[in-house]
């Protein structure tokens, strides 16, 4: 069965008006039924499929069924029955078990027979129990505790971790992807089934509990095996793999244990004849970038029928790709940015791959899923009105899907208007302050210097407490904001609501005797698009949303042309915050590796030149925070783990500027100004000389959820500087308690003392920032932080 021309590789998937967010949040509050929202996500995928045909994936198996209720790796882990040991008894005690079995292949039919028997979904893992292993369950516990969640390779996008134990059993345990499948069936579509792929699924899985390698791979081939029968039984023709760990260095095994796992798991899907009906054919997804001649071989020699390769960000000669007769499947379209292709040349490279290959056997697709990338470009009429140069210039995933089908079908162009020069984007004073930028604009005093004289002027406790910056955004400052917003509020109105807002945040801090507070951050909608709209050179979408994780969408901001900042714009509310309280209130800023990361960048120069510019917009905005008598300043860098490039060779550079536009940004401070960071992730280890090298007096990050992992690293590392390990995780409604967090406190403490670590450098704080939780979970959980810190600091 060939592929169809034209294809891609995942599709947004929250929906056009995000209707599966408002559905689920409003299940998992009770107030819809599962019917309900089961009825909202069918409709949500038949009309993607119908909008993408209408857009030309008009043939059977060009589609392919992106659809999630949550994750799509939390969706392999559930469909095979991998639940984390705390969640097993999610899995009904009738579930067969599968036991080892080494021929797989013809096992696979048989057992799946014997299972299909019984009605569908009568012994599955349920909607409620997947929605249990993303979200935790708040009567349990430590035993509810959700699943981690990390960074999907280098996007923006998070997973939820599997993970593995010494009990997992492999089966087929849930059977929404073949329903699914059916559903669009007998709708009239021929979709293509979508799965994370066995190498990428254990790559990313966490292996607790005596859990071994050696014992999974083999019950999970045979579980593949189950799938792709059934699969076929029911009539798919194709089913796509997506395996981006064979591009990564940084999120998966080594080389060599890939090779191994994808030999073995590959080998015995292949035993399942195509052409006797017994599987759809595969497509091996594998985006993100280039895979490596250490496992090239192996790739183009696994017995499937088409590989995609990410072209954009992808470094592949020709000569390499000797394909065996696969269908090459070109991801020639960026799927990663927002930015319009260049038709001509994307067509160039494609009648290139087609006269090397052969007609027959090359396909156009994306460089990945767009699911990283907003809708359509028509549901942006103010930006059209107010910059159609810029607007010219974009394409979002509607946009993108007719990209792709227009190279299929032979044309250079879209079919949409040229665009247009972006020559408003330059501004002359940018340029000549970054071409004067100096190297002692980097530095800072001796460590010890601005410790002694830091302590002096700030005169903590041990053990100091504070936040990460923002508390729960509470109905009332959405409904100002809308009506700032919509012109029913003034913006006087809208100041004295804020205001009230950051008073009461204040107030709070005080009675919980935090030590070092936070205005809360009330008037920022979200940490980067508010820089975004107070710095020049960015402008907003109204719709652009991506999702984030779960239910969760983030409207990046696109930085297209040069950055700075006109007038101080955190000033007056850090200031006021600072007016109410004798104890120090922490000017909060968002850092220039995070601006772009979580904005849509211009690709026009080096990201390294961009964050300078950002970062010199960040120094204008420090100084006038430390003219206003503001002693402590955060500049969050929650990202910095999320740009890091998945090659080894690249990282150096990567961390080389993003690094320098941190301390460009806050190195011009006086020697008693603590600067703070924030970063918000546990794979510290990778990054670690990179967190020293910031140079920032005290770093919070997460470590709650990794039980302090973290901790001895810093001992190891002999880290110089301030450091708060989260005490509890915030991603999760779970109220900790307090003796959970003295475990915690006292685990770093002693880990400190043994490793000859000052204890003076130790701060206290929860992971993250509270702007996604209540009140009724915040205060509690934030008065069990404060005086579990109280009960340690009185034992040193
Ligand atoms: N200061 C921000 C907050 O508390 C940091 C959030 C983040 O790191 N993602 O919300
Ligand atoms: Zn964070």
């Amino acid at each position: 069965m060939t592929l169809p021309k034209a294809t891609i590789v995942g599709y947004p998937r929250i929906g056009r008006n995000r209707e599966l967010k408002r559905a689920e949040e409003a299940y998992w509050a009770g107030k819809i039924s599962l019917d309900e929202l089961q009825s909202t996500a069918k409709s949500l995928r038949l009309g993607t499929y119908e909008r993408l045909k209408s857009l030309g994936l008009n043939e059977d198996w060009a589609i392919p069924a992106s659809f999630s209720y949550y994750d799509q790796v939390l969706d392999a882990a559930i469909t095979f029955g991998a639940l984390p040991k705390r969640f097993e008894y999610l899995r009904d005690a009738k579930t067969t078990d599968y036991s080892l079995n080494s021929d797989a292949g013809s096992r696979a039919v048989n057992s799946f027979a014997e299972r299909m028997r019984r009605p569908l979904g009568e012994d599955e893992i349920t909607l409620d129990g997947y929605f249990t292993v993303a979200r935790g369950d708040k009567n349990r516990g430590e035993q509810g505790l959700p699943g981690e969640m990390t960074k999907w390779f280098d996007t923006n996008y998070h997973y939820i971790v599997p993970e593995l134990h010494k009990d997992t059993r492999f089966s087929l345990a849930n059977f929404e992807i073949l329903r699914t499948f059916e559903e669009a069936k007998d709708a009239g579509y021929n979709i293509r089934p979508v799965i994370v792929g066995p190498v990428t699924l254990l790559s990313l899985a966490k292996y607790t509990d005596g859990a071994d390698l050696r014992y999974l791979v083999e019950p999970l081939a045979a579980s593949y095996a189950r799938l792709l029968a059934a699969l076929a039984s029911k009539g798919a023709q194709w089913i796509q793999f997506d395996e981006p760990a064979l591009v990564s260095e940084t999120h998966a095994f080594s080389a060599e244990r890939m090779r191994d796992v994808a030999n073995e798991v590959y080998g015995e899907l292949a035993k399942l004849s195509v052409s006797g009906g017994e599987r759809p054919s595969i497509l091996l997804t594998t985006p993100f970038g280039t895979v490596d001649d250490a496992l090239l071989d192996t790739v183009l020699k696994l017995d499937i029928e088409a590989l995609h390769l990410d072209l954009v960000r992808g470094n592949y000669a020709p000569e390499q790709l000797d394909l065996g007769g696969k269908t090459l499947v070109a991801g020639l379209v960026n799927g990663r940015n927002i930015w319009r292709a260049k038709l001509g040349d994307v067509q160039q490279s494609f009648k290139a791959l087609e006269e090397r290959f052969g007609l027959e056997k090359v396909a156009i697709s994306t460089s990945c899923s767009l699911q990283h990338v907003p809708h359509t470009i028509a549901d942006e009429a103010i930006l059209e009105r107010d910059f159609p140069e810029l607007v010219s210039n974009l394409s979002f995933a509607e946009e993108k899907v007719n990209e792709v089908v227009r190279v299929a079908e032979g044309y250079e162009t879209c079919g949409r208007k040229p665009r247009a020069e972006l020559a408003g984007r330059k501004v002359e004073a940018v340029h000549q302050r970054i071409d004067a930028v100096v190297p002692s604009d980097f530095e800072r005093e001796s460590i010890a210097e601005r410790k002694e004289a830091q302590s002096a002027r700030l005169n903590l406790p041990l053990l100091p407490t504070t936040t990460i910056g923002s508390f729960p955004q509470t109905p009332e400052i959405r409904k100002a904001r809308a009506a700032f917003k919509k012109g029913e509020l003034s913006a006087q109105g809208y100041e004295q609501a804020m205001q009230q807002e950051i008073k009461a945040c204040v107030e709070l801090q005080e009675h919980l005797d935090i030590d070092v507070l936070v205005h809360g951050e009330a008037e920022r909608n979200d940490m980067v698009q508010y820089f975004a709209e107070n710095f020049q050179g960015f402008d907003v979408t109204e719709n652009g949303w991506v999702q984030s994780y779960g239910s969760r969408c983030t409207k990046p901001s696109v930085l297209w042309g040069d950055v700075y900042r006109e007038v101080p714009f955190t000033v007056p509310w850090i200031s006021y915050a600072q007016s109410l309280s004798q104890r120090p209130v922490k000017g909060m800023l968002t850092g220039p590796v995070t601006i772009l990361a979580w904005s849509f960048v211009r690709d026009d120069q080096p990201l390294g030149t961009t964050a300078n510019q950002v970062a010199l917009a960040l120094r204008d905005e420090i100084e006038d925070l430390e003219k206003a008598d503001i002693s402590i300043i955060q500049v969050d860098e929650p990202a910095l783990r999320e740009l890091l490039p998945l090659k080894k060779a690249e990282q150096s550079a990567y961390l080389k500027w993003s690094v320098d536009s941190f301390r460009l940004a806050t190195s011009n401070v006086r020697v008693d100004t603590q600067i703070h960071t924030h970063l918000c992730y546990s794979e510290f280890e990778i990054v670690l000389p990179a967190i020293i090298a910031l140079n920032a007096d005290v770093t919070s990050i997460e470590a709650a959820r990794s039980k302090m992992e973290i901790v001895p690293q810093l001992v190891e590392a002999k880290y110089p500087l301030g450091i708060g390990p989260g005490v509890y995780d915030i991603h999760s409604p779970r109220i900790p308690s307090q003796a959970e967090i003295e475990d915690l406190l006292k685990y770093a403490v002693q880990t400190f003392k043994d490793g000859n670590l000052p204890i003076s450098d130790l701060w206290v704080n929860p992971d993250c920032g509270l702007k996604t939780r209540k009140d009724e979970e915040s205060t509690p959980s934030l008065e069990h932080m404060v005086q579990a810190a109280k009960a340690v600091r009185s034992t040193l």
